[in-house]
């Protein structure tokens, strides 16, 4: 039985990554009660809102449910919106966040000019053919505490990090048709093989 992947569905691109993760070989399933948050294997949180889906996280009771399963090493992916969710703390700001990953984040940090771009990415991890990585109004990183792999860096800022379970990315990989990202995420559940070719 392949696994099961949640999407935390309060709010954002949640169809999109149920799209790709059953184009990378998992079973999706639409998260917002506890109670489905307990079914699943491994959970994404996708780009969004991170204030409002903060909010609505505590309202229902979720929040704290999210961080018991990550501590009991439940693999997470945050993307975008998701990384922010996930950081310990946001740069600036004081925002709630729910800590499952030693990083700051500073929101909406590419500037005007990049607000929403496409780039070639390298990230090695996933094999030497660039992913085409989307940013839309991302975040970045400025720091990174001891235990979190750098995997990729844009503008000198990384973009892409790695502590045990959790996993988060700033740009969008369920708005491309490359699964790349995905099925390392799957990987992460060991759930799939890792193959590295481009899809
Ligand atoms: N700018 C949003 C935030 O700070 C994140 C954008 C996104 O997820 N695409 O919450």
């Amino acid at each position: 039985m392949s696994a099961l992947v949640g999407v935390l569905a309060l709010q954002g691109d949640v169809q999109e990554h149920m799209t790709a993760l059953g184009r990378a070989g998992a079973r999706a399933l639409a998260v917002k009660t506890r109670g489905e948050l307990d079914r699943v294997d491994g959970l994404v949180i996708p780009g969004g809102e991170s204030t409002t889906v903060m909010k609505l996280l505590s309202r229902f009771g979720l929040d704290d449910a999210i961080v018991a399963r990550v501590r009991a090493g439940m693999p997470l992916w945050g993307t975008c919106m998701g990384m922010i969710v996930a950081a310990n703390d946001v740069a600036g700001l004081d925002q709630p966040t729910l800590r499952l990953i030693d990083i700051t984040v500073r929101r909406n940090a590419f500037g005007r000019q990049n607000e929403s771009a496409e780039v070639p990415l390298s990230i090695p991890v996933l094999g030497e053919q660039p992913f085409p990585a989307i940013f839309i109004r991302a975040p970045w990183i400025e720091r990174v505490g001891p235990g979190v792999e750098v995997l990729a860096t844009y503008e000198g800022h990384g973009v892409m990090v790695r502590a045990a379970n959790v996993l988060a990315t700033s740009f969008h990989p369920e708005l491309t048709g490359d699964s790349r990202v995905h099925r390392y995420f799957l990987e992460m559940l060991g759930a799939v093989g890792m193959d590295t070719s481009a899809a």
